[in-house]
């Protein structure tokens, strides 16, 4: 792409690092920014910022949240004793919006996958096998998606957690194998999760 403007190419240039947007989509977007006025422009660099700069992790779930504990763990009326094991926050959000879920969460920061260099340490799964030694935790639910990293990661953590006896449960999926979470339907996702079946179940079928 040839460029008139140097601050264009790299406004361009920013913007087409973020995944799955390439140089023509990178170079519309700036462009639809240039026609508004200065403050959306603004606001939007402000807004990133920040995130970037106050965002949080909650210390409790590993959730992304404002304060050290998210809203989800200081939540009186959640369950701690029930706990779903998931990756990220955009499941958090996907099971959440079912509203058939009244326990906690542990976010995981990923599954385990040796082709992304992705192992056990790099995830938060010491700080799991931490909580349920304290023993609140009376039933782990794995909501990972249901791809060979998925249940490399669910298999991994129940080895971990054997010892402690509490009930482990998996997601019915009405789903097949390899969607992600994510793009379940509520309907789907909530009866999933009212319909868990014991994990060790899952991996014998
Ligand atoms: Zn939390």
């Amino acid at each position: 792409m040839d460029f008139s403007s140097k601050l264009l190419e790299n406004a361009v240039n920013e913007v087409s690092r973020l995944p799955g947007i390439g140089k023509r989509t990178a170079l519309r977007l700036v462009l639809h920014l240039l026609k508004q006025p200065v403050e959306h422009t603004k606001y939007l660099s402000e807004a990133l910022l920040h995130l970037r700069n106050d965002v949080k992790t909650c210390e409790k779930c590993h959730n992304i949240s404002d304060t050290v504990l998210c809203d989800i763990c200081q939540n009186p009326r959640r369950n701690p004793a029930l706990v779903c094991v998931v990756e990220d926050i955009r499941d958090v959000m996907a099971i959440e919006s079912t509203s058939q879920f009244k326990g906690l969460y542990h976010v995981l920061g990923g599954k385990i996958s040796p082709i992304e260099g992705i192992g056990p340490q790099n995830l938060k799964i010491d700080s799991l096998v931490h909580k349920i030694g304290e023993g609140e935790i009376k039933e782990l639910i794995f909501a990972l998606s249901s791809t060979m990293e998925g249940d490399t990661t669910n298999f991994y953590i129940f080895k971990q957690i054997e010892k402690f006896n509490i009930i482990t449960s998996t997601i019915a999926r009405g789903i097949s194998v390899g969607d992600e979470l994510e793009y379940a339907d509520e309907v789907t996702l909530g009866r999933s999760i009212v319909n868990r079946i014991p994990f060790e179940q899952s991996i014998r079928s």
